[in-house]
């Protein structure tokens, strides 16, 4: 794929013109909101794309996977008629912007389809591998989405400075390649759109990883060996309300 902005790839991935893209925008733009620029973030690329697929090229589900240490701006669930899209989100709690708090799963028709997994600061990879494997794969699959787009920001990575958790880049790929399993599996275009990093080795390093999970099928052992952590455990429980594969 060449290098391509948000809505461009997915116009790729629809067309069938490749099955998975990387889309390495500057600057990011999951906080952005549809009126005002937010937290390092001008226009929110993944939101507009999932917005795209859905009002120009008329899917009916969309699923995003935002995997960064801050919360998106709810970029898709709130605007969209239940189920068009569907939103899984981690983020670091306390942190910026301080929304994403596990019981806000969304409100009426929306409601059950923003799904927050906050983690305490210090969380590594086990845990972000376990609540990708046990929460977002499993609710992918109950979901069947049409196109997966993952907001592919890599400030969770340990060496951030902006945030304190603890993934590395081997924790970032098995994730990826998770979710290009759960994709795969319902038959769903896979795409990646960049958000914030700010240890820029880091950065590069993660999302060569990335890269490589949805490239080669490497970056993921088996997800059977992957262990239930208790905050999955708790995420599954909480969450079962609105999805029942993960009860
Ligand atoms: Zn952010």
């Amino acid at each position: 794929m060449p290098p391509v902005g948000a809505v461009r790839m997915v116009e790729l991935l629809l067309d069938a013109e490749a099955e998975r893209g990387f889309s390495a925008h500057r600057p990011p733009g999951h906080h952005a909101t549809p009126t005002r620029a937010m937290g390092f973030c001008l226009f929110n690329n993944v939101a507009v794309a999932a917005r795209y697929a859905i009002d120009v090229r008329g899917l009916k589900r969309v699923a995003v996977f935002d995997w960064t240490s801050t919360t998106a701006t709810a970029p898709t669930t709130s605007s969209t008629p239940r189920p068009r899209s569907c939103s899984s989100r981690f983020n670091e709690s306390p942190l910026y912007p301080g929304s994403g708090a596990a019981g806000d799963a969304g409100s009426d028709d929306g409601e059950g389809f923003t799904v927050n997994l906050p983690v305490p600061p210090g969380t590594g990879d086990e845990a972000y591998r376990s609540l990708a494997d046990h929460v977002v794969a499993p609710l992918l699959g109950e979901y069947r989405p049409q196109l997966v787009l993952i907001s592919a920001g890599y400030d969770a990575h340990r060496e951030d400075p902006l945030a304190d958790c603890l993934v590395t880049e081997d924790g970032f790929a098995a994730m990826a390649a998770t979710v290009r399993r759960a994709a795969d599996s319902v038959g769903a275009p896979l795409g990646c759109v960049l958000e914030g990093g700010y240890a820029l080795g880091a950065l590069g390093r993660s999302v060569a990883a990335t890269m490589a999970a949805l490239v080669e099928g490497g970056g993921g052992s088996d997800p059977d060996k992957v262990p239930i952590e208790p905050i999955a455990e708790e995420a599954r429980g909480r969450l079962s309300r609105w999805w029942a594969g993960l009860g």
